[in-house]
This record gives structure tokens, sequence and C-alpha cells, in this order.
């Protein structure tokens, strides 16, 4: 009887040691195809006149949704690209990077859309390549009590990836400038002459739940920061592509400039899709030689 018993048990653990490895087995290959898959590129739009231009010129596009973020998941040149449209805001954008990664592990991320100048020199249908991109609304106020009133020219900028620590550490009273990728910034810069309606610079991209229209203020920002335009994803969108280390790169065209009289032409989207196309084929063909 007990030799019975034992024999049952002996093999129901071999049949559970079989299915086992057999279990191993096919989850060992599922890795393996999905890293031999290429990555796909993903291009985010806040606006819908911000990403679905480029949504359009994809090939056999399937459409995801997750909240309120649509994915457009297609290819360009037989090569896998997402768009992603979403929504307007630093949080949106934040959310749906770290979404965005989770899901399709991508091999890096053009965040792109309209913007406010800060430099007089730049005039709408000029585009940014974020050399460097920064949140500018991330900021310690100085200490005054009641009736003193407020002073926002004195108010220094927070570095909140300066440390684990509370507001009140002095390590975090400076910019943080997140660095665009060197490859998807050489990508565009090979492309530049494409690009007909406007100049395209390096320069820095500066993000903030705010829109500003006051030149002083604008001012202000553009000395303290360095920034060439303003809007209101690509920091959030940079700081989250860092902490997965995902390469990152803003491309913005100026729809706006308050400090030259430029006004607002929303025919500036699709002229940045235009070029950031040109950019992704670019990327694409380095990526495939490599
Ligand atoms: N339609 C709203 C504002 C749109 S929010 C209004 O009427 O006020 C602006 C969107 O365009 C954001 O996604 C932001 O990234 C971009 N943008 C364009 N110009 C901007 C500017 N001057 N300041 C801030 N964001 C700007």
């Amino acid at each position: 009887m007990k030799n019975k018993m034992f024999k049952k048990i002996a093999s129901v653990a071999a049949i559970s040691a079989v299915l086992l490895v057999a279990g191993c087995n096919s989850n060992e290959q599922k890795v393996t195809k999905a890293e031999s898959a290429p990555r796909p590129i993903v291009i985010q739009g806040p606006m819908p006149i911000e990403a679905e231009f480029f949504a359009d010129k994809l090939e056999n596009v399937k459409i995801e949704k997750s909240g309120t973020f649509v994915f457009y998941k297609g290819k360009l040149n037989d090569y896998p690209v997402i768009v992603t449209k979403t929504g307007k805001g630093m949080e949106n954008a934040a959310a749906a990077t770290a979404l965005t990664i989770e899901k399709y592990n991508p091999i890096a991320i053009i965040n792109q859309g309209t913007s406010g100048g800060h430099d007089p020199s730049l005039n709408v249908f000029d585009i940014v390549l974020g050399k460097r991109t920064t949140n500018i609304g991330s900021l310690k106020t100085s200490n005054m009590d009641e009736n003193q009133g407020i002073d926002p020219t004195t108010w220094i900028p927070m570095d909140l990836m300066a440390s684990e620590g509370s507001g009140s550490d002095a390590s975090a009273n400076k910019v943080r400038y997140y660095e665009g990728d060197k490859d998807l910034l050489a990508a565009a810069n090979a492309v530049k002459d494409t690009y007909t309606k406007g100049k395209v610079v390096e320069g820095t991209i500066g993000s903030a739940d705010f829109w500003n229209s006051e030149v002083d203020r604008i001012k202000w920002i553009h000395e303290i920061y360095g920034t060439s335009v303003e809007e209101m994803e690509g920091a959030s969108v940079a700081q989250i592509a860092q902490a997965y280390d995902v390469p990152f790169l803003g491309i913005r065209i100026l729809s706006n400039n308050k400090t030259n009289g430029g006004t607002y032409d929303p025919g500036t989207a699709s002229a940045n899709q235009e070029y950031v196309y040109e950019v992704v084929k670019e990327y694409i063909s380095m990526v495939k030689s490599k």
C-alpha cells in the first residue's frame, strides 16, 4: 500500500517536473522571440492635430487605447512605428510615456508638436531640436510673510530629481537639463535641408503646464533657463525616458512667438510632422545599418 502510494506521488512529481520544464521552455522561446523583433520607434503628439497627420502616413495601422491615450501601431519602411496621442500637459505626457515603455519596449521616443517662442530670432514655422529639455514649472518661492505680496522674479528653479529628500534640500536649487539623444539629433540634423518652411536649429525646450504671454516673464525664463521655446510635455517625457534609459528627443515647431509678434498658426502642427517623418525615416535607416 505504502509502496503504491509512493509510486503515485513519484509519478505525479515526474509529470509536474515535465510540465515545469515545458513551461520554462515556452517562456524562454517567448523571450527570445520578443528580443529578436525590432523595437518600435515612438512618436508622440499631444493634440489630435499633432498626432493624426503622422498616424495617417503609417502602413497597416492598428489602433490600441489605454485610458485616454491612443496608440497608432503601424509600419514605416517596413519598420514598426507607434504614434501616440498623449493629450496635453505634463501629467498626460509622463503617464503615456511610462505606459508606452512598459507595453511596447521602444528603441527611441520622439516627443513633437507645437510651441511658443522664447527667442526673438525664431519665427513661426521654425523648428527647434531639443539639444536640451527642461522643466520650467518646478520652482521654490522666496520666504515672505502675510501682506508682503508675491515676487515671481525671485523664485528659483527646483530640481525634483536632485535627491530623495525634501524641498528644503539645497542640492535641489538648480536647473536639471535632459540631453537630447545623440543619434536622434544626428538623424534630425541629417535631414534638416528637406524642411523648407523655416529654419531648423538646435536649442533648449522648456516645459510646464502653463501658457506664458507676458513678455517680461518669457524674457525671465529665457535668461534663467536659456529656453528657445516653451510647451507643455517634453520635460516630463524626457524624465521618464531617462528613468528607463530610453533614447529621447524633443522636436518642436513654433506655432506662436509673443516676443516678436508671431501669432498662433495651427498649420505648423502638420508641417512639424512632415519634417519628423523625414527624421524617423533617417533614424530607421541608421538602426537598420547597425
Ligand atoms: N488651446 C488652448 C491651449 C492649448 S495647450 C488655448 O486656447 O489656450 C497648448 C498645447 O500646444 C500644448 O500641448 C503645448 O505643448 C503647445 N503649445 C503651443 N504653444 C505654446 C505656448 N506658447 N505655451 C505653452 N504651450 C504651447
